[in-house]
């Protein structure tokens, strides 16, 4: 076949590429009876504050137990959910676990007032069911709706047909708190960041990664990290830093106002009992 963009180029047959597209198309097919059979698993990551060092929060985060391939990474099938539509329910299953999660922490630890944060796909953001789903799954979880976080990215939003602002006014009219996912990696149209009804921005991950110790280059992702952190707070935001992986990092990311961190330093994404492990053990005078 003829290869696209029509130069006159031959397609060759690429058999490793060929491999990877059957495997996504029986991955693809495969969604809708794994969630019927309830092969998905919710792992939480704990988010931390940085003046504190408390955990205020953990971020769900999906996996597929697959029954021959083993523990699946959300990158491997969440681009195929949102390809065929499943995005909704699974989306939906997701929402649904996490609070009834979270609403248990809340009733075993209320003192902690430990948030859950959601990633909402963009396929999500733009159903005009999302804000019922949300308000059903607070209910039937019983978690109040300031300890949920929605995650969306800049892409999500923007995606909402030309009317982000109001999409997002309808979700946040459920008391729940709104975050811009991966921020800086996307679009960052800041005229609308103005506008929008969102608490928190969480910077994504190559900024922090960027700064290294005895690395010259890592001048430059200060200045942006410390730019970001302004432009947050002036309007009135806070700030996560995503893939904080060395106390360096959280030397220099307290140093530059950052409001709370998550990554591999403070945790990776773990099972439901190592959370409430974590929980149990702040409690604990003298911790
Ligand atoms: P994300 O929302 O930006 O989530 C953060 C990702 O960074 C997670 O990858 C997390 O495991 C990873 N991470 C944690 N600590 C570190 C660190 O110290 N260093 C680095 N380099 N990475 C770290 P994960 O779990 O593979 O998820 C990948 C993406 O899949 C997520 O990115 C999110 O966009 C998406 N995703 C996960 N769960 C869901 C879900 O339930 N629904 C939707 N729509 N998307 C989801
Ligand atoms: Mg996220
Ligand atoms: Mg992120
Ligand atoms: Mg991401």
């Amino acid at each position: 076949a003829k290869a696209e963009g029509g130069r006159g180029r031959w397609a060759r047959y690429d058999p490793e590429r060929a491999a990877r597209e059957a495997t996504s198309t029986a991955l693809a097919a495969a969604l809708p009876s794994a969630l019927a059979r309830d092969e998905f698993v919710v792992e939480y990551q704990p988010i931390v504050s940085l003046g504190n060092g408390g955990m205020r929060a953990v971020e769900a985060l999906i996996r597929w137990q697959h029954p021959t391939l083993g523990l699946l990474s959300p990158d491997q099938f969440i681009g195929l959910a949102e390809e065929t539509g499943l995005i909704i329910r699974l989306g939906q299953w997701v929402l649904e676990r996490s609070c009834a999660e979270a609403g248990r922490w809340h009733k075993e630890f209320p003192r902690a007032r430990l948030m859950v944060s959601v990633n909402l796909s963009a396929r999500q953001v733009s159903d005009p069911e999302i804000v019922d789903q949300v308000a059903g799954a607070l209910r039937n979880s019983g978690l109040p709706p300031d300890l949920l976080q929605l995650e969306l990215t800049e892409s999500a939003v923007m995606a909402t047909g030309g009317e982000p602002v109001r999409a997002l006014r309808r979700l946040a009219s459920t008391g729940v708190r709104l975050a811009i996912d991966d921020f800086g990696t996307g679009y960052s149209n800041l005229a609308y960041l103005r506008q929008l009804p969102i608490h928190t921005l969480k910077l994504a991950g190559p900024f922090v990664d960027g700064m290294r110790a005895h690395d010259p280059a890592s001048v430059v992702a200060e200045r942006i990290v410390d730019a970001l952190v302004r432009l947050a707070h002036a309007l009135g935001l806070s700030v996560t830093a995503e893939s904080v992986e060395t106390p360096e990092q959280v030397e220099r990311l307290t140093a530059l106002g950052c409001d709370s961190g998550q990554g591999r330093h403070f945790g990776t994404p773990a099972a439901p009992s190592a959370i409430t492990a974590l929980l149990r053990s702040a409690e604990m005078p003298g911790s």
